[in-house]
C-alpha cells in the first residue's frame, strides 16, 4: 500500500505547491487634512505631535471598517468624522470664518461601484456634513443641496442642529481678524476700505492670502470587495463672502470615485480646483490614456500651478497604488494599507506615497 500512497501525496504536493496562491485583493485608505503653508519652523513640537496623533487616530476609525470587510464608503465617513470633530481642521468643529463672523460648511462623497455622489453647501448648523452629504446622496434623488433647503433635508432626516458657535475656534477669529486687516490694507494704504471685489482689475491674490493653510480634510478608500469610494469635508476660505462655494461640494473638482479608475480627495484653493476640474481630470487620464496614478495626478496638479492655483490631491485605485501629492508646501497626509506599513506625513520632504 505504501509503495501507491506516497508518490500520490507527493506528486498532489508538488501540485498544490505549483498553483499560485489566489491574488488577495488589497484593502485600506488614503486621508488628507489639508495643504499649504505648512512648515517645520513655523510648527512648535507639541501642535506636531498633535496632529500626527489626529491623523492616525482618524486613519485607524477607517481601516478598523476596512478590516473587518465594512464598505469604502462607510471607512470613508468614520475617517472624515473623526477629522470633523477636531478643531484642527477647517471641517465641521474648527471650520474658517466667513466675512460675517459664522462658519459655513461644505462637503461631498461618491462610490466607486455605483458613482452615486452627495453633496452639501453652505451649512450653518449641521454637526457632521459629511453625513448629510451621504443622507443626500442615498436618501433623495439629487446629488447637491445648498443652505436653508439642505438643512430642512436634515430636519426631514431627524438631525440634531448644533449652534453656529459649535464650530467656531478662537485660532479661526484670529485668522479671520488677520485677513481683514490684510484686506483693507491691500487698496493703498488707507484703513477701513475693503476691497470691491466687483470691481476691474481685482485680482486674485487681492482677496486671498497664500500665506493661508487650508486644512480641508478628506479619504479615499478601498474594500475588501474592491470597491473604491471617496469623500470631502471643509469650512472653505476664511473671510469667504457672497455665499461662496469652493471645489469641496463640486463632483469631479474636490471629490470623485470611479471603480474603473480611482478615488480622489482635493485640497487648496478652490477656485482653481473647480477650473481644472481635479478629481475628474486625474479620473480621465486613467480612462482614457491609460495613465496610472501618479503620472495622472502630476499632470493635473501641473496644470492647477500653471493656472495659478495650489493644493494638494489623495488618490487611489483598484489595485492599492496611491498618491498623497501637492504643490504647496506641505500637506496633512496618511495612509494604511492591509500588510504594508502606514505613513503619516506633513511636510514637504515626507513621503508622497
Ligand atoms: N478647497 C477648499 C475651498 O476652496 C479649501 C481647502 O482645501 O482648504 O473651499
Amino acid at each position: 500500500m505504501h509503495r501507491f500512497v506516497a508518490p500520490l501525496l507527493a506528486s498532489a504536493t508538488l501540485a498544490l505547491a505549483q498553483t499560485p496562491a489566489p491574488k488577495m485583493q488589497p484593502y485600506g485608505l488614503v486621508i488628507h487634512g489639508g495643504a499649504g503653508v505648512i512648515q517645520r519652523n513655523q510648527m512648535s513640537p507639541e501642535l506636531e505631535a498633535q496632529y500626527r496623533a489626529k491623523l492616525a487616530e482618524a486613519l485607524h476609525a477607517g481601516y478598523a471598517v476596512l478590516e473587518r470587510g465594512g464598505p469604502a464608503i462607510d471607512a470613508v465617513l468614520a475617517t472624515v468624522q473623526v477629522m470633523e470633530d477636531s478643531p484642527l481642521f477647517n471641517a465641521g468643529k474648527g471650520a474658517v470664518f466667513t466675512a460675517d463672523g459664522i462658519c459655513e460648511l461644505d462637503a461631498s462623497i461618491m462610490k466607486g461601484d455605483t458613482m452615486q455622489a452627495g453633496a452639501v453647501a453652505g451649512l450653518r448648523r449641521i454637526k457632521s456634513p459629511i453625513q448629510l452629504a451621504r443622507d443626500v446622496m442615498e436618501h433623495s434623488p439629487h446629488v447637491m443641496m445648498i443652505g436653508e433647503g439642505a438643512e430642512k433635508f436634515a430636519a426631514s432626516r431627524g438631525y440634531e442642529f448644533v449652534p453656529n458657535e459649535y464650530f467656531q475656534t478662537e485660532f479661526r477669529r484670529k485668522q479671520l481678524e488677520k485677513a481683514k486687516e490684510k484686506e483693507t490694507r491691500a487698496t493703498n494704504g488707507t484703513a477701513s476700505v475693503p476691497i470691491d471685489l466687483s470691481s476691474p482689475g481685482v485680482s486674485d491674490t487681492d482677496w486671498f492670502s497664500r500665506e493661508q493653510k487650508y486644512g480641508t480634510v478628506g479619504c479615499v478608500a478601498l474594500d475588501q470587495q474592491g470597491n473604491l469610494a471617496a469623500g470631502t469635508s471643509t469650512g472653505g476660505m476664511t473671510n469667504k463672502k457672497f455665499g461662496r462655494v469652493g471645489d469641496v461640494p463640486v463632483i469631479g473638482a474636490g471629490t470623485y470615485a470611479n471603480n474603473a479608475t480611482c478615488a480622489v480627495s482635493s485640497t487648496g484653493w478652490g477656485e482653481f480646483f473647480i477650473r481644472a476640474t481635479v478629481a475628474h481630470d486625474i479620473s480621465a487620464q486613467m480612462e482614457y490614456q491609460a495613465k496610472d496614478v501618479n503620472s495622472a495626478t502630476a499632470a493635473t496638479l501641473a496644470k492647477v500651478a500653471k493656472l495659478g492655483g495650489d493644493g494638494g490631491v489623495i488618490v487611489l485605485d483598484r489595485h492599492g497604488n496611491f498618491a498623497m501629492d501637492f504643490n504647496s508646501e506641505g500637506m496633512y497626509r496618511a495612509a494604511k494599507f492591509a500588510g504594508k506599513s502606514e505613513v503619516v506625513a506633513i511636510y514637504g520632504d515626507e513621503p508622497r506615497r
